[in-house]
């Protein structure tokens, strides 16, 4: 008799913690995903995404109408003032970080970051960040390899994406709680790859590494935190289908895929991702212990194919995938950052994860030895 009722106990509480697990990240992404603005400001009704794929996409057009963006040519320098111009329609305050790399023997290039700040008077900070550069040849492609490529997808559609954005963020600027950084980084396509560099002797993502060594200079570390650091590059080709970076701080993955498949793109976000290893700009905050997140493409073996040839260019972007990514982004910050409900990214002893765990394991164990007590009082 004893026996039977703890295995009927035993599986109910299976049953109870399996429900609860299942349940757990569902319902904590869906419940922030309602809006307490009781103001009732428009721009943070549901389903009020403002993101624009339109403008994102001209964004980019206009990108490669100044050609080429290789460190060193007037179409690189040209599309840098573009980007300051644009930027600095939406934010507080734009800072250029001014670079210089120069390997052996070869001659100086003059590089530059562009930050965007909006919402200056909040402590808490979240990057978003693309690469603005474009890779000075197409190694992957049959043709004209020494050649460079238009980086429509590979650079182009991240900046795209970001300026749109700001637009938007700066919409919800009285809500938002915490100060946004566009960032847009130089000098990340021009590494070693298929026999040949970029430029020559250059690592990949020079402008993060240079902007991480000198990070102190754009923020006062001792009142302020960066929170997180989201990149975006290949968000606007045909097929897209996010990976899942081994860098990736898992409570922003879930948080941001589950956001990505609550707005009904599962094909973009994936339930099991695919997971790799990529160099990209977000090594560099990573390594400085800035919880990250790569939002790429599996650009070796996926469906997208023109990674690093001449046909990166406007006719294999996808508007869609643009608003995909976009509304994504909008809804992480509305969600997270415009509700009064910030989560933690560091994936510190105190997680919400663990605080479940050990509010179930601690319900169970008060179970069982309740159970325990009686029956021996029983038996007794
Ligand atoms: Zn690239």
């Amino acid at each position: 008799m004893i026996k039977i009722n703890k295995v009927v106990l035993l599986s109910r509480c299976v049953l109870v913690l399996f429900l609860i697990f299942s349940l757990y990240d569902n319902l904590f992404i869906v419940s922030s995903l309602t809006p307490s603005d009781s103001n009732g400001s428009v721009y943070l009704q549901e389903n009020a995404l403002l993101f624009n794929e339109t403008a994102a996409y001209n964004h980019i057009e206009s990108q490669l109408d100044f050609g080429f963006r290789v460190p060193g040519t007037s179409d690189h320098f040209n599309c840098s003032k573009w980007i300051n111009d644009q930027i600095s329609i939406h934010v507080d305050e734009t800072i250029q970080h001014n670079f210089t790399i120069q390997k052996e023997n070869q001659s100086s290039y003059s590089c530059q970051n562009i930050l965007g700040k909006l919402n200056t008077e909040k402590d808490n900070i979240v990057i978003l960040a693309s690469h603005w550069d474009s890779r000075n040849v197409a190694e992957k492609d049959y043709f004209n390899q020494s050649l460079p490529i238009p980086g429509a997808n590979d650079g182009a559609s991240g900046v795209g994406v970001l300026i749109e954005l700001a637009r938007v963020l700066k919409l919800y600027q009285e809500y938002l709680d915490c100060e946004v950084w566009f960032l847009f980084l130089d000098a990340e396509d021009q590494g070693y790859s298929g026999g040949m560099y970029g430029l020559e002797g250059w690592n990949w993502a020079e402008g993060a590494m240079n902007f991480t060594e000198n990070i102190d200079d754009f923020y006062n570390s001792q009142q302020e935190e960066i929170e997180c650091f989201i990149l975006l590059d290949m968000v606007g080709g045909f097929d897209l289908e996010f990976i899942q970076e081994s860098r990736t701080n898992n409570d922003l993955h879930k948080a941001i895929f589950g956001l990505g498949q609550n707005l009904g793109y599962s094909v973009a976000f994936p339930e099991n991702p695919k997971k790799m290893s990529i160099t990209d700009d977000h090594v560099a905050f990573d390594e400085i212990g800035i919880p990250v997140i790569d939002l790429t493409i599996d650009f070796i073996a996926g469906n997208w194919t023109f990674h690093h040839t001449h046909s990166d260019n406007l006719s294999n972007i996808d508007t869609k995938n643009l608003k995909i990514t976009g509304q994504t982004i909008e809804a992480f910050i509305k969600t997270y950052y415009a509700e009064g409900d910030n989560l933690q990214w560091n994936e510190g002893f105190f997680s919400n994860t663990f605080i479940v765990m050990s509010v179930i394991v601690f319900v169970l164990v008060a179970v069982f030895t309740v159970n325990f007590l009686r029956t021996k009082r029983r038996k007794s």
